[in-house]
């Protein structure tokens, strides 16, 4: 989509009927992506990514009848009757740790010893625990061993305190679906299970560039009219957050050398992410680079703040270019790049949680755009949640995000959003599967 050049009279980005809605925006951006392939990794580093393989138990879940309790297996029907009032006395016949087979079984009349997690000996049906036979008296009854007796001071019940093999998981059961975002649950069954590995979508290699002939990177001095990069840090902590791997690669100045010399550098990339030189002033540079190197739109969006973004592709390599002021970046970065990036990932959900907040304070929205406003939500007794704006709006205002922890979507249709409204917030710092 090209644009005329500015003219102060007409100007398209103040006319919401010229601008594109922020759900076709994304709508148009994510088609252009899809799950990026398979590959193996140790289960620890599929954290946050997603399988890639349906996962479907070979054996059981314990692999064997176990003991819950340390206490002496039985034959529940030997403790029949027997009370604290009138224990039964049964001979022990040997002891049954952890990580070894039995060595006895339990016949009429005996038991064996046995500690959590043994295998619970053929014959045995129960497990009495130490507290209730009189080895539960330290100070008048050692450890029993082979050949004493124990006194049995409650009736078992078949099966009492015994996990039967498959408890947790059958062997056959499909225990995890392709397409489940892998969390620190998913790697203990994993490992459960006997894997050490597991086929997950691959990271995505997202380089991020920042553009601006005033932008030098943080750790060198600045000169006269010069600013800090935070956009390009910001971003590449965002990608990581969402479970991409971010390749920083600078900051490109204001002209088409080097613009194309540091676009180059990202032709391994799953996504490129640039910042700044898409609004009025920088539009043309940025632009021609961005289309003569590519083929890359400029979008202006009605959202606010941080109408101007750019989508395309740069030598086969997708491109997400975000406004230059940071929160304007860290916001479209949320709405365009997050979701782009969780499909690359293999995810189904690609939204941001939501909640719902009634609204503090009150929110001017004129011009017709989706406005994302920072906010501090807390919840709210009895239930529910409220939504305080998170100091001033400046789109180039980076600390009150400090203050925030998610976006207040005030609809293009509001013009002002009254205390008492209730809206939905989309919740930064929670995690989604
Ligand atoms: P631009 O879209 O390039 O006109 O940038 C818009 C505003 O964002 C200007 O005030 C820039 O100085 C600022 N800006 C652009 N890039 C960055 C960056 N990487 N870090 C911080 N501020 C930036
Ligand atoms: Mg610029």
């Amino acid at each position: 989509m090209s644009r005329r050049a500015p003219s102060p009279r007409t100007r398209p980005w103040d006319d919401p009927a010229g601008l594109v809605g922020v759900d076709e925006a994304r709508d148009k951006i994510l088609a252009a992506f899809a799950p990026l392939p398979a590959v193996a990794v140790p289960i620890v580093e599929a954290l946050g990514l997603v399988l890639a393989e349906e996962i479907v138990a070979a054996s059981p879940v314990p692999p064997f009848p176990n003991s819950a309790m340390d206490g002496y297996a039985v034959r529940a029907s030997d403790t029949a009757g027997a009370s604290v009032q009138g224990p039964l006395h049964l001979r022990v016949v040997g002891e049954a740790p952890a990580g070894y087979a039995p060595t006895r079984n339990v016949e009429p009349g005996t038991a064996v010893r046995i500690m959590t997690g043994a295998p619970v000996p053929d014959g045995a049906d129960a497990v009495v625990r130490f507290e209730e036979t009189d080895e539960g008296d330290r100070a008048t009854a050692p450890d029993r061993r082979a050949g004493d007796t124990v006194a049995v001071r409650r009736t078992a019940r078949p099966g009492e305190n015994v996990r039967p093999a498959g408890e947790d998981v059958a062997a056959g059961d499909r225990v995890l679906a392709a397409g489940t975002a892998v969390r620190p649950a998913e790697i203990g069954v994993l490992a459960a299970l006997g894997r050490d590995w597991v086929a997950v979508h691959r990271r995505p290699r997202v380089a991020i560039l920042a553009t601006g002939d005033e932008i030098v990177d943080a750790g060198s001095e600045l000169g006269p009219g010069q600013i800090r990069n935070s956009n390009s840090p910001l971003v590449a902590a965002l990608v990581r957050r969402c479970g991409g791997d971010p390749i920083l690669l600078g900051v490109a100045r204001d002209t088409t050398a080097e613009l194309r010399a540091k676009l180059a550098e990202a032709k391994q990339a799953d996504l490129i992410v640039t910042s700044g030189g898409v609004s009025r002033g920088d539009y043309d540079v940025v632009k021609d680079v961005l289309q003569t190197a590519g083929r890359v739109d400029v979008w202006q969006v009605r959202i606010r703040p941080g109408k101007p973004l750019a989508f395309g592709r740069i030598g086969g390599v997708p491109l997400i270019g975000l406004p230059g002021n940071p929160v304007a970046a860290a916001v479209a970065f949320e709405q365009f790049a997050r979701p782009a990036l969780r499909k690359l990932l293999g995810h189904r959900n690609l939204g941001i949680p939501i909640v719902q907040a009634r609204l503090l304070d009150r929110i001017d929205n004129p011009g017709g755009r989706r406005h994302f406003v920072r906010v501090r939500v807390e919840a709210d007794a009895p239930g529910g949640y409220v939504a305080r704006v998170a100091g001033s709006q400046g789109a180039g205002v980076l600390t009150s995000l400090l203050l925030a922890n998610g976006l207040l979507v005030v609809p293009e249709d509001l013009a002002v959003a009254e205390p008492g409204t209730v809206l939905p917030v989309q919740m930064l710092d929670w995690q989604v599967d």
